[in-house]
């Protein structure tokens, strides 16, 4: 069967134009390429996700970002967008992206400059937000393995807060990794 195994999605917005019947579909598979709906943490989250996938757009990207991102861009440079986590993980201080200005999925695709600037723009956010301590770290490939909601390739720089009620000591700050 010509559909079998395929899953498409109807854009219903688009199919009327210029009276002209625009079947607009979007191949569900592509799009589960850039989102992965099943690790979303927060209600809100997983909603804006929805319509990002509703819209086939992958919301890291420079064109999208403004519009799929609530928090506002920090800085830029050459290789790299840094912004904060619109959905911090729980008993954090600090939570930042750092997001590659191009679509990509894997560290094999960042550019030497990319990783040389990634130092510089680490080195910016402690710098600039007095972080004494933190954690960093980057997910790539196969969001089913990593844990990764969005596929476009981004660092996370993550300071947990300890003074948080209801941080636990024993615990930490847990999120997925794998
Ligand atoms: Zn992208």
């Amino acid at each position: 069967m010509f559909f079998q195994g395929v899953t498409f999605y109807v854009t219903p917005f688009l199919l009327h134009n210029d009276n002209k019947m625009i079947m607009s579909v979007i191949d569900m598979n592509e799009q589960s390429k850039l989102l992965n709906l099943e690790n979303a943490r927060k209600k809100d989250q997983l909603k804006l996700m929805e319509k990002i996938t509703h819209d086939g757009v992958c919301p890291f990207c420079q064109e999208h970002l403004s519009k799929y991102h609530p928090k506002p861009v920090l800085f830029k440079t050459e290789f790299w967008t840094i912004t904060e986590n619109a959905w911090p993980y729980d008993f954090t201080k600090k939570h930042f992206l750092v997001i590659y200005n191009e679509h990509i999925n894997h560290n094999s695709e960042i550019s030497p400059k990319g990783w040389s600037e990634i130092g510089l723009v680490i080195k910016k956010l402690e710098e600039e937000y007095g972080l004494k301590y933190g954690t960093l770290l980057m997910r790539f490939g196969d969001t089913k393995k990593t844990g990764a909601t969005v596929t476009h390739l981004h660092f996370q720089l993550v300071q947990s807060d300890p003074s948080d009620p209801d941080y636990d000591p024993k615990k930490g700050l847990l999120t997925r990794i794998g």
